[in-house]
């Protein structure tokens, strides 16, 4: 009979996120029949193993030589639920780490707002997490791993998934899109329901447009001029608005898919008529979607929510000049849903 390897003496190779071909190659290495790497990926991605010694149908022998084996899995460190139904998750990795998921649930729908990285790099000045620095990226499994523990917990299958958690996805391209074939191939989420969100960096759009994903492109504007938006995003300096908005009227060339514009609205200081009416210039002609954003303000800044009147007039001024516009809904505002609050709050550093 085999003598099988002890687990410690294994290459610990995460698991979750790994395609059915490498699930296979990964069992055959472990000297067992190749069919064991569909039986491994069904009960990754299906039934949610947390350990291999979850897996039944694996020989018990093997499953005991391997119970310890670190598949990839987070452990949820805190969950902060919302009257609506959100709950707003602290994951805790394999290094320690903390990071932010969201699980949203609406009638129809189960989104996910996934992190990309451990903190972020863009110090963007109205945001939790870019005050809280910059640890590390997240790896494909790390990612994937958000959506298997929402799922979980809700017990429902995830429909959409935003990568607007912490970090700037585009600075940890290689793992968001190894996420994304995973998420998409394995997990069985439609790549049109997955929105990668950008406050865009140089080149990197066009990167994303010559993968051809079918997901949807969203790019943090925040602001209608070059001075508004360098004060708002600091990384906005070596990316001027203009090459910003070509590069994404090029996307929309190579790619054909609409560009979503997130536009989070500060109170008296980006939501005037007159930033719409710039807005609307900048966007006039493009295949595009304004999502504004009403602030939903955090103790360390000094931005407030804009008021009612003033969201409905920008709405208003966009409208009459034909730019598509939606105002995202505040969610689980409880659960300090917004990017970076519940981790600031629980004072991880
Ligand atoms: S808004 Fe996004 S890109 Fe900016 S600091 Fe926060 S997480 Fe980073």
């Amino acid at each position: 009979m085999q003598q099988l390897e002890p687990a410690h003496r294994v290459e610990h190779q995460p698991l979750v996120g790994a395609s059915l071909t490498e699930l296979t190659e990964w069992v055959k290495q472990q000297q067992q029949p190749a069919y064991r790497g569909k039986q491994l990926h069904q009960w990754i991605y299906q039934k949610g193993a947390r350990s291999l010694s979850d897996v039944s149908v694996f020989p018990k022998s093997w499953r005991e030589n391997l119970a310890d084996y670190p598949i990839g899995r987070s452990q949820i460190h805190f969950q902060a639920p919302a009257l609506d139904g959100t709950i707003k998750f602290l994951l805790k990795l394999s290094d320690g780490q903390i990071v932010e998921t969201v699980g949203i649930p609406t009638e129809k729908r189960l989104t996910v707002c996934v992190s990309s990285q451990v903190g972020c790099p863009m110090a963007c000045d109205f945001c939790a997490t870019g005050k809280g620095g910059f640890k590390r990226n997240l790896e494909r499994h790390e990612i994937v791993d958000q959506v298997l523990t929402v799922q979980e917990v809700f017990q429902q299958r995830v429909s959409n998934i935003v990568f607007m958690g912490m970090g700037e996805p585009l600075l940890n391209t290689d793992n968001v899109l190894g996420a994304v074939r995973s998420l998409n191939e394995d997990v069985g989420i439609g790549q049109r329901l997955i929105t990668i969100s950008t406050v865009g960096i140089p080149g990197k759009i066009r990167r994303l447009a010559e993968e051809q994903l079918q997901a949807t492109l969203a790019v943090s504007l925040h602001a209608s001029n070059q001075a508004l938006r360098t004060q708002l995003i600091p990384s906005a300096r070596q990316y001027p608005l203009e090459t910003l908005l070509s590069e994404c009227r090029e996307y929309v060339k190579l790619t054909g898919r609409r560009v979503s514009f997130e536009y989070v609205l500060l109170a008296e200081l980006n939501d005037c008529v007159e930033h719409a009416i710039e807005l609307s210039e900048h966007l006039r002609g493009f295949q595009s979607h304004v999502n504004l954003i009403p602030y939903n303000p955090i103790s360390e800044v000094d931005y407030q929510k804009p008021d009612p009147r003033r969201i409905q007039a920008f709405v208003n001024t966009l409208k009459e000049r034909h730019i598509a516009v939606s105002v995202r809904r505040p969610r689980g505002l409880e659960a300090d849903a917004a990017c970076g609050q519940l981790r600031a709050s629980q004072a991880i550093a």
